[in-house]
């Protein structure tokens, strides 16, 4: 059987995109990742970034305000199980990931819990492989796979993965080994910020380490880490070494000035890795056009046009400037719409 359109991705620019694609009558079936150890340590599980956040602040129609009814009555109970305790705080990035999913579900979009591995792009229909061997068939094929977050690449950090070593804070934060202990941050950005934010909860300390003398985060979250008492920021300073034990796992930390000077050690049980994002473009081969970055191109200015004629792409995997739920839902929207006039040109 050959699909109208396969979206490949389940964070808000895939939802958007199935949901305007249904709501067409295309009937889109949408790859959503598999759920594999493998993509839980790489962050690419289903329903993306968002799904490895706390409070979405910033989503516009979900202000602070207890959601618990609405979500009891949205959300499908198995689905709910998984979601954190009810908040004032608005939406959390995972209940706001399974309410897009939802709506797709509610409109007719099928759900295949599989990652894409190889596209085949020489052919109409495009031939898609998935990581159960099977291979699908499709006229047009809507990329929104997002971005995953960076490690440093450092053999220690590499070592003590899962062992003290983390880039996600609301996945691991909570775990025994970080509680009323001192922890690390690396990264000065927005993610930083909301990362040691959240740890602070948990932490005895905890300590932001910048390479700069200035934080890239937005005000408001700059702010947040300037206020809050548990953070300290350590300015021009760079993560040398992850120290620790088999026994222990992480148990410190080897910092170095940037201005030079004696290396520093500070005792930690856990460092976050918050040093920004690469898009998840590899399963493609080079098969698109990519950006210097690594990005997926968008070859038309205000399209979601790829380089290959009836392939789209959507969200963070081509979008390495804005980088919002919100703007990834946007151009996931975008890309539904392309490809339905698309499809409708080519009579398919
Ligand atoms: P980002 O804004 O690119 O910040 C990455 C941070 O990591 C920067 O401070 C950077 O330092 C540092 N860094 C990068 N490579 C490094 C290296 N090799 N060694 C040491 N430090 C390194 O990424 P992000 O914080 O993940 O944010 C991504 C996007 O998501 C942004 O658009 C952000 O606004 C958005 N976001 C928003 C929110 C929110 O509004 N609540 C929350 C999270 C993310 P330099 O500053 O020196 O470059």
């Amino acid at each position: 059987m050959t699909e109208k359109v396969i979206i490949i991705g389940s964070g808000p620019a895939g939802w958007a995109s199935a949901i305007y694609s249904a709501r067409a009558a295309l009937q889109p079936l949408v790859f959503e990742g598999a759920i594999t150890e493998e993509n839980r340590l790489a962050g690419t599980l289903p329903l993306g970034q968002l799904a490895l956040t706390t409070e979405v602040e910033n989503y516009p129609g979900f202000p602070a305000g207890d959601l618990s009814a609405y979500l009891a009555n949205a959300i499908a109970e198995d689905k709910r199980r998984l979601m954190a305790p009810p908040s004032k705080e608005g939406a959390t990035g995972p209940e706001l990931m399974e309410l897009m999913r939802q709506q797709a579900v509610n409109f007719g979009t099928r759900i295949i819990t599989e990652d894409i591995v190889d596209v085949d792009f020489n052919t109409q229909p495009f031939k898609l492989t998935a990581s159960d061997g099977k291979i699908y068939e499709s006229h047009a094929v809507i990329v929104a796979t997002g971005a995953r977050a960076n490690y440093l690449g450092l053999p220690s950090e590499e070592k003590y993965k899962n062992r003290g070593v983390s880039a996600c804070a609301v996945c691991d934060g909570a775990l025994p080994r970080f509680r009323n202990r001192p922890l690390a941050v690396v990264g000065g950005g927005d993610s930083a910020v909301e990362e040691a934010d959240y740890l602070s909860k948990f932490a005895s300390t905890v300590y932001m380490i910048h390479r700069r003398d200035q934080l890239r985060a937005s005000k408001i979250m700059a702010k947040r880490a300037m206020d809050n008492p548990k953070i300290q920021v350590l300015w021009n300073t760079t993560l040398a070494e992850v120290l620790g034990n088999d026994k222990d796992g992480v148990t410190g930390v080897r910092l170095q000035s940037t201005a030079g000077g004696p290396d520093v050690v500070k005792d930690v049980t856990g460092v976050f890795m918050a040093i920004g994002h690469t898009p998840n473009a590899a399963f493609l081969k080079n098969k698109l056009a990519l950006t210097e970055k690594k990005y997926i191109r968008w070859t038309t200015p205000a399209r979601t046009y790829t380089s290959v004629e009836g392939v789209f792409a959507a969200g963070d995997v081509a979008d390495d400037y804005y980088r919002q739920a919100i703007t990834a839902a946007g151009s996931g929207c975008m890309a539904a719409l392309d490809a339905e006039r698309w499809l409708a040109a080519k009579g398919l």
